[in-house]
């Protein structure tokens, strides 16, 4: 093989670019790019094998192997030694392939005669797209040049093929974002939703791959290069110090953004003949295929910054901002990397359902897509890459699967569901203004949990009673700056108005642990669920508690209120919390405000040492609300926000209702009113437990309460109480099995 040149590789991408411009069908276009590259680097055999599947690899066109073998050749992904380009995502170069552990010998292509052997991944983006080999009879190895020669004219065959230029008549292959896929990642908001891809950024459209001038192309790549430092240096000073994280992220932009490899890489390639984007887009590519690969989450995050900091270059050069004009589909379906709460907040109820790359349970924006009762499915590998905005998609939350372009069969079996579960809906709607009474007589009293203004419009429809749970602290998390108290009093204002006197249980701001504002400094804590956070806070930091208790009070108008108080570990913490209150109530009544005509003021009991805490602060407390999520991970040690534990433990597990009781009892003899509002209040089988211990009220997502409400109906609550009585009894470690048997003997 003659040694390459610069002007080389030139000529080649120029050919192959010009072969693009010829409107031949997609098989032809394969076999003459082959034929143009055996050609240009003077080997006897350039084949280009393309994914059929996620597994599997078949050969789509070839120059030098027998034309019998294309599209009837196939290999599994590792299998081979174009299987092993496949797998690793890079290069295997070697003088003599049979003599390589795993050569698979394919008679039907004849290429036993081939010694020498070089493949090379086709990717973008980090997707995997194929392999693209050159063989020759001579016993060599190929050089460092050649290798990267072939890895340019391989990114120019991946961006070909994401253009569907290969999807033609005789090839029966779809091009990647036409394809069914189904990815599977995690629940955080049960549902389901059918709709459109809306891309949160819009990935940059990259349609002239080939420079004719590579010194021109240099400088326009330098003079972005110089572009993006400067936009990195203007947002480190906006950052100033306020965000000691995003300063450190900023900080590590700044050096990539520096790098001298980097850049030199990219010139590199523009001078092999590759525009600057795509000089740009092949870095970003390597950087997506050593993510894959890195198990290092430090490493991943570095890789990520530069995958977002070429993403910064690429639109500098390109012009196309995050905004591509292209419109909004109908049913849009956001799918992000990751987006922060007002981001979410932003896009508001038009959403049908979220799908993020990234996520955890417990993160703010989870809590939103909460609030806005949509359906959100975290951790879907590769979404990002995969999804095109406008894509047929459905969501399943509650299996946390995502079906993008689902076939027809797909499609239809998935609106069966959806409409089986909206009859149901429908059954429940019917119950909307009966109680929640059980066969027994007993009354079981039902909320909704809520934390926007956008949730009240669901409180008449759902058949709440009241709002048991208003988490105040989405308002505080979804901003840049901490908010003004005559921003609270009109936003409580307008929760009251829109609950038309029905009750609502303003939870005061319930920070920390995951539940971060911005503006507000925080120390490193190496265990924030169990730090300083909720009611800590508030009494160790007054001012923002008391500046949320005037705007209550000033947003009642007179109203009855109830407020209560994260997190209270002890007695004295509810009676400090409760002085405060009480001296702000004082103030306000000094300052003129109309005092709420009745006020109560509870405790949320999160952490078992309140279920013991003396009888005085059960005397003093008006009522007390379970908060099950925080409850349950202190009693069984069982981080809620991590995967590998958080659903170790059952709800219904004897232990933790044995605990529950003593609760119970306590507020029985103290005759005060327990609610229970964590998010198992809104899992009917759970629910039902709960109702069978003594708990008369529970507070739930709004579309829990329709499920929860014709389950108690049916049933008969000293059942299912003599029943879990009976599980303890015998020593069982679940009532969980005992409540659904009973469930099943009850009628329709
Ligand atoms: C709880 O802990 O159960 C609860 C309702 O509060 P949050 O989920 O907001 O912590
Ligand atoms: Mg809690």
């Amino acid at each position: 093989m003659p040694h390459r040149t610069e002007t080389d590789s030139r000529k080649l991408l120029r050919r192959l670019r010009d072969e693009m411009a010829v409107s031949n069908p997609g098989q032809e276009r394969l076999d003459r790019i082959t034929t143009i590259i055996a050609e240009a680097m003077g080997v006897d055999v350039c084949s280009i094998y393309l994914f059929r599947d996620p597994d599997t690899l078949e050969l789509c066109a070839t120059e030098g192997l027998r034309s019998e073998a294309v599209h009837v050749t196939r290999l599994r992904l590792g299998e081979g030694l174009v299987g092993k380009v496949a797998r690793l995502a890079r290069p295997v170069n070697s003088a003599n392939a049979p003599a390589e552990p795993g050569f698979r010998y394919m008679a039907e292509t004849g290429e036993e005669v081939f010694t020498s052997f070089l493949g090379v991944p086709i990717q973008r983006l980090g997707e995997r797209l194929g392999v693209l080999v050159v063989q020759a009879k001579e016993p060599r190895l190929y050089s460092e040049d050649e290798i990267y020669g072939l890895e340019v004219v391989a990114m120019l065959i991946a961006e070909m093929t994401e253009l569907g230029a290969f999807v033609g008549d005789s090839t029966s292959f779809a091009a990647p974002h036409q394809n069914p896929v189904l990815l599977r990642g995690v629940t955080a908001q049960e549902g389901e939703a059918e709709g459109h891809v809306w891309l949160h950024e819009p990935r940059v459209v990259i349609t002239n791959l080939v420079n004719d001038d590579s010194r021109a192309e240099v400088q326009r790549l330098d003079d972005a290069v110089a572009q993006l430092r400067v936009s990195i240096d203007e947002l480190l000073t906006r950052a100033g110090t306020r965000d000691k994280e995003y300063q450190e992220v900023l900080q590590t932009y700044r050096m990539f953004a520096h790098s001298r490899g980097w850049l030199k890489r990219m010139q590199e390639d523009i001078r092999l003949g590759l525009s600057a984007e795509a000089a740009v887009e092949k870095e970003q590519s390597a950087a997506r295929a050593r993510l894959e690969t890195v198990p290092d989450a430090y490493l991943r995050d570095r890789l990520h910054d530069l995958d977002d900091l070429s993403n910064r270059l690429l639109r500098i050069l390109t012009g196309q901002g995050s905004q591509t004009g292209s419109e909004m589909p109908d049913r849009p379906i956001l799918v992000a990397r990751s987006i922060g709460p007002g981001e979410l907040l932003d896009y508001g109820r038009k959403l049908r359902a979220v799908v993020l790359e990234e996520g955890a349970v417990g993160s703010h924006a989870t809590i939103v897509a909460r609030a806005l009762a949509i359906p959100l499915v975290i951790t879907v590998p590769r979404i990002t890459t995969e999804a095109l905005t406008g894509d047929h998609i459905l969501v399943d939350g509650t299996e946390g699967q995502v079906h993008l372009r689902p076939d027809d069969s797909v499609t239809a079996a998935f609106r069966d569901k959806m409409a089986m579960q909206a009859k149901a809906q429908e059954r429940y709607a019917v119950l909307r203004d009966k109680p929640a009474q059980a066969r027994c007589g007993t009354r079981i009293t039902l909320k909704m949990n809520a934390g926007l203004m956008a949730d009240l419009p669901s409180l008449p429809t759902s058949g709440a009673e009241a709002v048991g749970l208003f988490r105040t602290e989405l308002q505080f998390l979804a901003r840049e700056r901490m908010p003004r108290r005559a921003e609270l009093v009109a936003n409580y204002a307008r929760v009251l108005d829109a609950a038309e006197g029905k009750d609502v249980h303003f939870r005061t701001l319930d920070i920390g642990s995951d539940k971060v504002m911005p503006y507000m400094k925080r120390p490193d804590e190496p265990n924030p669920a169990m730090g300083w956070r909720a009611l800590r806070v508030g009494l160790d930091k007054q001012g923002v508690l008391r500046m949320q208790v005037q705007a209550l009070i000033r947003a009642a108008q007179g109203r009855p209120l109830s407020v209560m108080f994260p997190l209270v570990a002890t007695g004295s913490e509810f009676t400090r919390a409760r002085d405060i209150l009480m001296r702000e109530v004082e103030r306000e009544d000094r300052l003129g405000h109309k005092l709420p005509e009745r006020l109560q003021v509870g405790a949320m009991l999160e952490t078992p040492s309140l279920a013991y805490a003396p009888k005085s602060f059960y005397d003093e407390v008006d009522f007390i609300s379970i908060g099950g999520n925080d409850l349950k991970q202190f009693f069984f040690a069982a981080d809620r926000e991590n995967e590998l534990v958080r659903r170790r433990y059952d709800t219904l597990n004897v232990s933790f209702l044995t605990f529950l009781q003593v609760i119970v009892d306590r507020c029985h003899d103290a005759e005060t009113t327990l609610s229970f509002c964590g998010e198992d209040a809104g899992r009917p089988t759970d629910a039902l437990a709960l109702a069978g211990i003594g708990i008369a009220s529970l507070s739930m997502r709004p579309a829990s309460i329709g499920p929860v409400k014709s389950l108690i109906r049916r049933a008969n609550l000293n059942e299912v109480s003599e029943l879990i009585a009976r599980v303890q009894a015998r020593g069982l470690e679940s009532a969980r099995p005992a409540v659904l048997d009973y469930i099943g003997t009850l009628v329709e």
